[in-house]
C-alpha cells in the first residue's frame, strides 16, 4: 500500500522567527505520528533553519518553487542544486505561480526535469479553473497539464502529483471526497497509459484545496487519494497535527481491513 503524505504549503507566510516557533511547536508531536509522510514547505529563507530544527525527526522538508537553470545570472531565483542539499521535496506548478507569475506548461516541464536531475522529489500541482470545471473540461485540462508537465520525463518514480482544483484553493470551498477521488482516479489511469500500471499504482496522488481538520477524513478514506497538500490549515499547529493524525488513523484502519 502507498504511504500517505500530508504536505503543508506555508506559501508566503512566516518570518524566520515565526517559522522557528511553528516548527518547534509542531515537530515533536508530528514526529510521534507514524505511517504518514509529513512534509512542511516553508518559504526559502527558512529552509536552512527548519532543516536544523527537524533534524533527527521523521518530519521532512520541501521548497515551494525552484528555477530550472543550475546557476547563473537569474536574479532572485533558486536553483535545484541549491535545494538538493537542503530539502527532499519541491512543489512545482502551483496554480498561484501559474496565475500570478505566468508560469507556463513549458516552464513547469523544465522545472520538473531539472528537479528530477538534481535528485529532488517534485510535488507537481495540476487542476482546473472554475470556468473549466463548470464547462465539464476537468479531464481535458488535467490531461493536457500532465502531458505538458511530464514531456521528456522517462521514469517519474519519485514524482508526487497534487490534484488541486483552482476553485478550491484558499476559498473554503473544497471539492467533495467523491469528486476528488474520481478525478484522481482518472489521473492515475492517465499515468498508467503514459508509463505503466506499476508506476501508476506506486505513485502518490494527493488532493489539495481548502483541506482542514474538519474535512480531511472525507478525502483520505477514498481509495485513490493518498493524502493532501494543505495550505492555510498547515499554518495552524493544532489543525495540521489533527490532519496528519486523522490520516494516520484512517489509513492504518483501512490497511488492516484490506
Ligand atoms: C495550496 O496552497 O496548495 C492549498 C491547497 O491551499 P488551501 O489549503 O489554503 O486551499
Amino acid at each position: 500500500m502507498r504511504v500517505p503524505m500530508i504536505a503543508g504549503n506555508w506559501k508566503m507566510n512566516t518570518t524566520i522567527r515565526e517559522a522557528t516557533a511553528l516548527v518547534s511547536e509542531m515537530c515533536p508531536l508530528l514526529n510521534q505520528i507514524e505511517n504518514v509522510d509529513k512534509v512542511i514547505c516553508p518559504p526559502f529563507i527558512s529552509l536552512a533553519v527548519v532543516k536544523e530544527l527537524i533534524r533527527g525527526s521523521s518530519v521532512k522538508l520541501g521548497a515551494q518553487n525552484v528555477y530550472f537553470e543550475e546557476e547563473g545570472a537569474y536574479t532572485g531565483e533558486i536553483s535545484p542544486l541549491m535545494l538538493a542539499n537542503l530539502c527532499e521535496f519541491v512543489i512545482i506548478g502551483h496554480s498561484e505561480r501559474r496565475q500570478y507569475f505566468n508560469e507556463t506548461g513549458e516552464m513547469v516541464n523544465k522545472k520538473i526535469l531539472a528537479a528530477l536531475r538534481a535528485g529532488l522529489k517534485p510535488i507537481l500541482c495540476i487542476g482546473e479553473r472554475l470556468e473549466e470545471n463548470e464547462a465539464g473540461r476537468t479531464e481535458e485540462i488535467v490531461t493536457e497539464q500532465l502531458r505538458s508537465s511530464l514531456a521528456g520525463v522517462d521514469y517519474p518514480r519519485s514524482l508526487i502529483i497534487a490534484y488541486e482544483p483552482v476553485w478550491a484553493i484558499g476559498t473554503g470551498k473544497a471539492a467533495t471526497g467523491q469528486q476528488a477521488n474520481e478525478t484522481i482516479g482518472f489521473i492515475r489511469g492517465k499515468i498508467a497509459k503514459l508509463y505503466s500500471d506499476e508506476i501508476a499504482q506506486d505513485m502518490r496522488l494527493l488532493y489539495g484545496g481548502s483541506v482542514t481538520a474538519d474535512n480531511i477524513a472525507e478525502f483520505v478514506q477514498q481509495p485513490e487519494i493518498d493524502g493532501a497538500l494543505v495550505g492555510g490549515a498547515s499554518l495552524k499547529a493544532d489543525q495540521f497535527l489533527s490532519i496528519v493524525k486523522q490520516t494516520s488513523e484512517i489509513r492504518s484502519r483501512l490497511s488492516e481491513e484490506s
